[in-house]
This record gives C-alpha cells, structure tokens and sequence, in this order.
C-alpha cells in the first residue's frame, strides 16, 4: 500500500508542491509549526533514516542539499533555519515514509519538545 506522501508524489492528494527533481520532492507541511514548514521527500520511500542503506548515502545527503538550497530560495539564508529528521515513535514520526523537516521564518527554541 502507498504512503501518503507517495499518493502526493503521484499526484493523487494534492499538496503545495514548491519543488521536483528526478530523486525528491518538497510540498507545505499541511500542519505547519513555522511560518515557512516544507518536507522533503525521496521520491523512493524509505520508511525512516534508521532503515536507508549504504546505497542510500547520495540519496541523503541530496535531501539535505535541497533542503539548504530551498531555504536559501526562501530567503531564510540571513536568519537561518532548523532541518530535522523524526525516527520511530519517540523520535515523534508520523508518517512512515522518510522525510526532511525544513523549518523557518521565526526564532525557534532549544531543546525541541
Ligand atoms: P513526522 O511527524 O515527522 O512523521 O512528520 C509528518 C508530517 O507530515 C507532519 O508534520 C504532518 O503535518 C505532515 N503531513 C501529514 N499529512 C500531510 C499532507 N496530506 N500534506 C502535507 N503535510 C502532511
């Protein structure tokens, strides 16, 4: 069965799809907890980080990379921006297809949550 971001990937939810390469994709998180919230998303659905592989690396350090250069598109380059990645049930994840949390647009705190 697809994930729910695969049923975004292929079009058949509709989301606020901002970017597509021919590895990823990034879309508004529907619940956004900043004022700039994007996920990116392996168009290859690893269920979560601690699952990918050794011939994931590229893949992973891609996300980042499109994370970084979303942000800069964003204009959150000056200000700065928080990336993170939820794994399994304390790591607070959701949705088990891996993606990259892109947060920005307001001072956020430390520790998370
Ligand atoms: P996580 O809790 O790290 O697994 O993150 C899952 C994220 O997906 C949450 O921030 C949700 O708000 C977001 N989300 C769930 N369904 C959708 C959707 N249909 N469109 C956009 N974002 C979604």
């Amino acid at each position: 069965m697809k994930t729910i971001f695969e049923k975004i990937r292929d079009g058949e939810i509709p989301a606020d799809v901002i970017y597509r390469d021919e590895q990823c994709f990034a879309f508004r998180d529907i619940s956004p907890q900043a004022p700039v919230h994007i996920l990116i998303v392996p168009n290859k659905p690893i269920p979560r980080v601690g699952e990918a592989e050794p011939g994931d690396q590229a893949l992973l350090g891609h996300l980042l990379l499109t994370a970084a250069k979303i942000a800069s598109d964003l204009g959150l380059s000056e200000n700065g921006f928080r990336v993170v990645i939820n794994n399994g049930p304390h790591g607070g994840e959701t949705v088990p297809h891996l993606h990259v949390h892109l947060l920005g647009g307001r001072q956020l705190t430390w520790p998370p949550g």
